[in-house]
Formats: C-alpha cells, structure tokens, sequence
C-alpha cells in the first residue's frame, strides 16, 4: 500500500518539525569523520552482506504497527503532502508548489519554506535546538534579510545576531554564507532549485561538495524538502532501530544510515522514518533513557521485535 493509499490519521501531537530538521536534535555533523565513509555508494554493494534485517516484510509490519498507534504524524504532514503532490501530474497543481521557478525567489516563509535553499537553510538553524526555536530563527533571519542575496551580503555579526535565537549562532551563520558564496560561484545565482530535476545520487554527490553539510542534513533535505526516497537516521531512527535489531550492534550512525537506506523499500522509508521519529518521543519504552517527550500513548507496538 502506498503512502498515498492511507488513511491520514492525525495525532494529537501539535509540534511540528523534523527531528531530523530538528529531529534532530543531534550534535553537528563531524564531517571530517563522516567523510572518511562514502556517504553515497554507487556500486550497489551492500555495506553487510550477512546482515539480512530489517526484510521488506519487516518493515511494511512495523510501519503498520505504528501507523495504527499513531496514525500519520501530523508534525510531518506538510512534507507528506508535498511528497504526494510530487508524484502527481503537472495538471495536479492544486496548493501545494512542488516545482517552480519561484523557489528561486524568497518565500519569507514558515521555516518549511518553498524554496528548496530555504529547506537548507531550515535544516541547519535546526541542529542543536528545539523546533519552536529553530522556526524562530528562520523567521527572524528572514525578517531581517528577506532575500538570500541580502542573506549573502550581510555582514557576518549581523546575520548571527538574527539567527542567535537558535544557538551557535557563529558556525550556523558561517555554514549558510559558505553555501550562498559557493553557489554564487558555481551557478552564477543564489538557487538550488537545480537540484529538484537530478536523482539522488547526483543530489548526494553535489551537495557533497558544499562546505558543512554532513549526510544527515543531505538525506532530510532529500527527504522533507526533495520528496526524494531517502532515510535519515536521527537520534530517534538510530535507537529505535538498533533496539528492535535492524543495524549491527557496532554499526555508528553514518553506518546505519548506509545500511538502513539499502535494505528498507523505497516506498516505506518517507513513512517508517517519520513515525520512528514520532514514536521515539512518546513511546516508554523506545524513549530515549525510557522517559518520553511526550504522552505515551499505549503499549509499545514493538515489543516482539525488542531484544530481551
Ligand atoms: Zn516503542
């Protein structure tokens, strides 16, 4: 069953965001550590051939067991949106603007943003933070240069100034000038719209070469922003998934990541990841340190996949 086949189920959960995005709390990427890994393979091998979970069935049973506890997330439910538009027709326009020229103008947006360069952008004022404060950052960035010509000009002290509200506000802003610079240079204009027409190897491959983008911010811009099939490991999808054994014990998160996007179907990860993310916070016991953000909101519907 497709994503698009189900019923659209909301939680009650009114917090918005990736965990990636924001899910993801996580600490920055330590690319230098990151890069020693191809991050993108392109041979096909399998980074453990012996190691033969999660199974297609798996999956499509542990995405129904979460979907049937938590119905589709509503934080994610805009990406979803977007993510079912993307694969309609171009008559299918309706409200939601999937692929435009537009984007290479300003949205001054929501910090989900139209544009995929404000996808980027949202991404990165996400690390180490909550969501309410990383959505504030974009907003206030945008409020105090609403374009990313003016975003390119600031003054550094500036730009950080407007985006503080969000935390290390230093090396964020210097992430985001190094990207505005590095596409003034190799396109000639501040836009990544470019990147909606590629396959995702060749996103992977390109967006490899910009300065502070790990493979964790690359996969949530492909999957949140690109509506491409990709499968971010956050803090959520890593615990989560190493405790119901679907990644080797010694496997890191860059490992993971790797492993993960080869052996879950294409068609399941937009939806495993987000309710993953979702249920990571309200689960007891798939909590981190088993004391959920959030409500519980029943017994674990995993339990026969948890060790022990
Ligand atoms: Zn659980």
């Amino acid at each position: 069953m497709t994503r698009r086949g189900r019923t659209k189920k909301m939680t009650k959960n009114n917090q918005r965001g990736c965990e990636t995005r924001h899910p993801q709390e996580d600490h920055l990427p330590d690319n230098a550590k990151r890069r020693r890994l191809d991050p993108h393979p392109s041979s096909g091998r399998l980074l453990y051939p012996d190691f033969e979970r999660p199974t297609a069935q798996e999956c499509r049973d542990v995405r129904d067991r979460l979907m049937a506890l938590h119905g589709f997330p509503q934080e994610f439910e805009e990406y979803r949106r977007n993510a079912d538009a993307a694969t309609h027709s171009s008559e299918d326009s309706g409200a939601v603007q999937v692929k435009s020229e537009a984007g290479c103008s300003d949205s001054g947006g929501n910090g989900v943003g139209s544009s995929v360069l404000d996808g980027l952008v949202s991404i990165l004022l996400s690390q180490n933070t909550t969501d309410a404060n990383s959505r504030r950052a974009f907003l206030s960035l945008k409020s105090a240069f609403p374009t990313w010509d003016d975003v390119h000009a600031a003054e550094s002290k500036f730009l950080e100034n407007a985006i503080r509200c969000g935390g290390l506000a230093h090396t964020k802003a210097h992430r985001i000038k190094n990207i505005l610079k590095t596409l003034l240079e190799k396109k000639g204009k501040i836009c990544m719209e470019y990147l909606r027409d590629m396959p995702t190897e060749k996103i992977k491959t390109e967006l490899h070469q910009f300065k502070g983008l790990g493979p964790k911010t690359v996969a949530c811009l492909l999957m949140f922003h690109l509506q491409k099939d990709d499968f971010p490991v956050d803090t959520h999808v890593f615990r989560i998934t190493k405790s119901i054994g679907w990644i080797p014990p010694s496997a890191n998160r860059e490992k993971a990541y790797l492993h993960l996007n080869q052996r879950i179907p294409d068609n399941l990860k937009f939806d495993l990841n987000c309710l993953f993310v979702t249920h990571g916070k309200h689960c007891q016991r798939c909590a981190s340190g088993r004391q959920p953000q959030r409500a519980p909101l029943g017994p674990c519907p995993l339990s026969g996949y948890h060790a022990g």
